[in-house]
């Protein structure tokens, strides 16, 4: 069954959002794209300065490292719904405070109940504290699959991490053979 609300509803109800500080140097608020029912949903931490410009998630540097790990797998960046945590920018890229996390994350799960996706993604540690409640290091977490209500969820290393240490780019590529396998199989009836 479908969640009761839609994302245009959720996107209705958070406006022209001033619920944290994050709200004051953003110049606008990234709340997410994709299909409204996508089976995969990628979690980032928070906007950076080619998003907030834009208005549209991961369309940055890391974006298009994502794109690729997408494209390696064969699936593709239109099938799938990316957003954030926090949907401004906060300042710097420093990684959003627990004040506009506790503000914005209800947003982010009224998301994830609208799309009820098959398979939630977090990618970098924010998203994967925030969405699964799993604070140990992301090496020792990454690539595992988690229950998510009825969805499975895991988490990745952020691309933005990989983009700094490129060795470390054979992780991503690794959870994201694991993600096209899980795609692969039929879906289960709930
Ligand atoms: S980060 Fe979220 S809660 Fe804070 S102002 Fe932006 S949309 Fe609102």
């Amino acid at each position: 069954m479908r969640g009761r609300e839609t994302l245009d509803q959720v996107r209705e109800d958070l406006g022209d959002c001033q619920r944290c500080k994050l709200a004051k140097g953003r110049k606008h608020i990234v709340f997410g794209q994709g299909p409204p029912h996508a089976e995969l949903v990628f979690i980032g931490e928070g906007p950076g300065a080619d998003e907030d410009e834009q208005g549209l998630p991961f369309v940055g540097r890391a974006g298009k490292l994502l794109n690729r790990m997408l494209e390696s797998v064969g699936i593709k960046r239109e099938d799938v719904y990316i957003c954030n945590v926090v949907k401004c920018r906060p300042p710097g890229n420093r990684p959003p405070e627990k004040d506009e996390v506790d503000a914005c994350s209800p947003f982010l799960f009224r998301q994830l109940d609208a799309i009820e996706p098959r398979l939630i993604c977090c990618l970098g540690a924010p998203a994967a504290r925030t969405v699964l409640g799993l604070k140990e290091g992301m090496l020792k977490i990454r690539g595992r699959f988690y229950d998510y209500g009825g969805a499975k969820a895991m988490a990745t290393v952020h691309p933005a991490y990989v983009l700094r240490n490129p060795r470390e780019e054979k992780i991503l590529r690794e959870d994201f053979e694991k993600i096209h396998e899980f795609l692969k199989q039929p879906r289960e009836k709930r």
